[in-house]
């Protein structure tokens, strides 16, 4: 199974998309991901995406569209499919990633938009913050940790708070984000491959209208 999961920013894609790699065995390929591994291992690319992420920007869609091929070509994607998360974020990728599939043989079977209304994004977009020493993720205040200080995972007591979900950058990631996927979503619209979900909901409530419809495929 093939998958791609779109949402704003603070949508709870996230959290989402580790539900559905742990109960459907996809691989999960999110480019917000494997930038944030290129810049913590200092390499070129790294060094060139951060100089985009900092600002709250795209990276530009050659870097991008290449990193993405590189990694859907590889075995274990063939093997157990895709859920592609922060990609494709222009038309252009969206173009791009349909010539990669045709290229690779492979296609999409689902696109899940987790429906969100804006205005309480930037609240939950800040209180977001992360376990240093395994990258759980949690949210003031819907999402925190069962022992105060203490990561449900590996029981780290270290925390810290993505530049880019500081309240400065935010507001821009959200305004690129909704101007970018109004087109993408009717691209996939007009393919018959999106399913709306409602994200105002409970993460749980969430995640069962998502099993919903990946049960049905
Ligand atoms: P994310 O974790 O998906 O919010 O991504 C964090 C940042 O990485 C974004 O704000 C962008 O600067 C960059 N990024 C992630 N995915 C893409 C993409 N598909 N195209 C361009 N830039 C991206």
């Amino acid at each position: 199974m093939n998958l791609l999961i779109m949402g704003l920013p603070g949508a709870g894609k996230g959290t989402q998309a580790e539900t559905i790699v742990r109960d459907y065995g996809v691989l999960h390929v999110s480019t917000g991901d494997m930038f944030r591994a290129a810049m913590a291992n200092g390499t070129e690319m790294g060094k060139l995406a951060k100089s985009f992420i900092d600002k709250g920007e795209l990276v530009p869609d050659e870097v991008t569209n290449g990193i993405v091929k590189d990694r859907l070509g590889e075995d274990d994607i063939r093997a157990h499919g895709v859920l592609l998360d922060g990609y494709p974020r222009t038309i252009e990728q969206a173009q791009a990633l349909d010539a990669m599939l045709v290229d690779l043989g492979m296609k999409l079977d689902a696109v899940i938009n987790i429906d969100v209304d804006p205005s309480v994004l930037v609240g939950r977009i800040s209180g977001r913050f992360i376990c240093k020493k395994c990258g759980a993720t949690y949210n003031k205040p819907n999402k925190m940790p069962k022992v105060a200080d203490t990561c449900d995972v590996c029981g780290s007591h270290e925390f810290f708070q993505r530049d880019d979900d500081k309240p400065e950058t935010v507001a821009n990631r959200i305004e690129i984000n909704t101007k970018q996927s109004a087109p993408i979503l009717a691209h996939y619209r007009e393919a018959g491959l999106v399913h709306d979900v409602d994200g105002m909901h409970s993460i749980e409530e969430t995640t069962r209208e998502i099993k919903g419809i990946l049960d049905a495929i």
